[in-house]
């Protein structure tokens, strides 16, 4: 597998309902995989990108809460990370890169604590309030095959529906044309 050839794969991919597995072990193919997604999450703007929207089920989250590539700093990777506390709840407005162009109202969680490795297999614990604790639960959702829509209230759905309409009638006129290989899951 080359990373350099992975793309966000968008809605309704079957990649994007698969289960991610535990990354084993942090090897070269690992951190070069998470280079790559840091690449596609600046130029696609976004603070966060999970394993499964670039076809691999892995459980492997790339994070910057700036969404600036000039503050590496910034930069969190989180390895087979789990969603330990979580308090609070609020109504925010969320998007996501598998589906571009579309923003709804997603309650979640006011407060997490997460813990996770990092690239040097080590294990970290972060609290994060608001933001940053609504991109940590999309993004260990994408692990688990939820996506932001299955977080809609009936509401934002219903107002949501003519875009999955487009989502999906784009992904089989892709899939026609062959712009969509069915084999990229299967790349490990
Ligand atoms: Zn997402």
């Amino acid at each position: 597998m080359m990373p350099s050839s992975l793309k966000i794969v968008k809605y309704p991919h079957p990649a994007l309902r698969q289960k991610a597995q535990p990354v084993q072990a942090i090897t070269d193919e690992v951190r070069r995989v998470a280079a790559r997604m840091f690449e596609l999450m600046y130029e696609h703007e976004g603070l966060g990108l999970a394993a499964p929207q670039v076809a691999l089920p892995w459980q492997l989250i790339v994070l910057n809460f700036t969404a600036d590539p000039d503050k590496r700093d910034n930069e969190l990777v989180a390895i087979n990370p789990v969603i330990v506390e979580s308090k609070g709840s609020v109504v925010g407005r969320e998007g996501c890169l598998s589906f571009p162009g579309l923003y709804q109202n997603v309650r979640r969680a006011k407060t997490v604590k997460v813990q996770a490795y990092d690239l040097q297999g080590r294990l970290y614990e972060m609290v994060c309030h608001d933001l940053p604790a609504r991109v940590w639960q999309h993004e260990i959702d994408h692990l688990h095959g939820i996506l932001f829509i299955d977080r809609m209230g009936s509401l934002g759905r219903e107002r949501s529906a003519r875009e999955l309409q487009q989502f999906i009638a784009e992904f089989e006129a892709d899939k026609k044309k062959g712009l969509i290989s069915a084999d990229l899951v299967a790349q490990l």
